[in-house]
């Protein structure tokens, strides 16, 4: 089969699909390998460098939508990419397949098979294509970078011949795998770091990396908000509001603030407030990674950095990831590249759609001219 991987057209994307070393894995499993000039240029892949790796460039998007057999990209496609979609084509990409029916319905319709790289099962054995993981990785070190970017100060304290520098303190909220990241950044640049989440079990964690666990003045020690596969679920109102005092208490003495949380299916929940920003020293920075989805800061605006009228600086950029198109591009490739590998089980270069595979199976989201999303319950955990 022909993997072809086009240049990213949603606005300001920088990350590509494909990159020379994964070209040179999918070549090993009997796939042939076209990008589209130009594809790789933002995330530092220049055509040589592909091509060195044996790798085809096609001349225009149309070229490569129209050579490739599998078409391997990262954004859901967009109308004119869905246009040059395939009836014996598959597309491997991001998709949100609960937010695009009508995307899904008009693939179903062609016959286009179609794989939702985010509907990957979150399972140990399918870690290795989970994106959503190497992506929230990436979000959760770039908003401790970015932080710092606009914080006038260290992270770690000093001792100088000018004067003592305290160090900075750091609150993270939500300590999924974004947070996590986020907690080990910031340790590792010398900040006092503090940590919450509605799930204890992540209490152990961020302690063994060298963060504080915020525990909560509650009557039952702390509630258990996790819900199945790991997530969280929605806080009672007495659990919640003594999570706000804590926040209260915290928020005059934190420099910088991270934000990563979020519950399946909701509008992120609001635990950053108004008075908690009006609370916070001037030069404290917001970093709102629940942006996207409302944000968790009351004052956050999606895409956009303010300052308020206090002096706190609140980002609520969405596209941490693309930041790093390096990094991001090389771990979504790799992501790709193993989903390349379960689907061609002999190394033959003929793809086996196994919809008896409970990872194939769960990111499959249109096949055989049917519409295969929300699939069943894994099987196996
Ligand atoms: P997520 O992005 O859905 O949420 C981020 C964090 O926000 C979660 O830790 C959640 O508990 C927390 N949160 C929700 N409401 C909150 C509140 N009111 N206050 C504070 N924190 C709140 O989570 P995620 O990063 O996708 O990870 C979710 C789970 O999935 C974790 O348990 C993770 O270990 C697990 N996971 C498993 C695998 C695997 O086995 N392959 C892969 C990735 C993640």
């Amino acid at each position: 089969m022909k993997i072809g991987t086009p240049k990213e057209i949603f606005t300001g994307e920088r990350r590509v699909a494909m990159t020379p070393d994964s070209a040179l894995m999918l070549q090993k499993l009997g796939h042939t390998c076209i990008v589209e000039t130009g594809a790789g240029i933002e995330a530092g892949f220049a055509d040589a460098d592909y091509k060195a790796a044996g790798v085809e460039i096609a001349k225009t998007a149309a070229a490569l939508w129209k050579a490739a057999d599998v078409v391997a990209k990262v954004r859901a496609p967009e109308e004119v990419e869905v246009k040059r979609l395939r009836a014996d084509q598959t597309l491997i990409s991001l998709i949100n397949p609960g937010a695009n029916a009508e995307f899904l319905e008009a693939a179903a319709k062609k016959g286009s098979t179609v794989v939702a790289m985010d509907m990957v099962p979150r399972i140990s054995r399918a870690q290795k294509m989970d994106v959503l993981s190497s992506m929230a990785n990436i979000a959760g070190y770039r908003a401790v970078i970015e932080a710092g970017n606009n914080f006038g100060r260290f992270f770690t304290g000093q001792i100088t011949a000018a004067g003592k520098v305290p160090p900075a303190k750091v609150l993270v909220v939500g300590a999924g795998v974004a947070g996590l990241a986020a907690v080990g950044t910031s340790t590792s640049l010398g900040a006092i770091t503090y940590a919450f989440d509605v799930r204890p079990e992540v209490a152990e964690q961020i302690e063994s990396m060298g963060a504080e666990f915020v525990y909560l003045d509650f009557e039952e020690e702390q509630q258990d908000g996790s819900a199945s596969g790991g997530y969280a679920s929605v806080s009672s109102p007495e659990f919640r509001e003594a999570q706000l005092a804590k926040f209260r208490e915290l928020a005059p003495e934190m420099d910088i603030v991270i934000t990563t949380a979020l519950i399946p299916n909701r509008e992120a929940p609001e635990l950053w407030t108004e008075d908690m920003v009006a609370a916070m020293k001037s030069g404290s920075v917001i970093v709102d990674l629940a942006a996207e989805r409302g944000g968790n800061c009351k004052l956050t605006v999606m895409d956009e950095k303010i300052v308020t009228d206090n002096g706190v600086t609140i980002i609520g950029y969405t596209d941490f990831p693309s930041r790093m198109a390096t990094q991001a591009s090389t771990l979504f490739a790799t992501n790709i590249r193993h989903m390349m590998t379960d689907l061609t089980p002999e190394k033959d270069g003929v793809i086996n759609h196994n919809m008896e595979d409970d990872v194939i199976r769960g990111a499959t989201v249109t096949h055989a001219k049917k519409v295969t999303f929300p699939p069943p319950p894994p099987k196996v955990a």
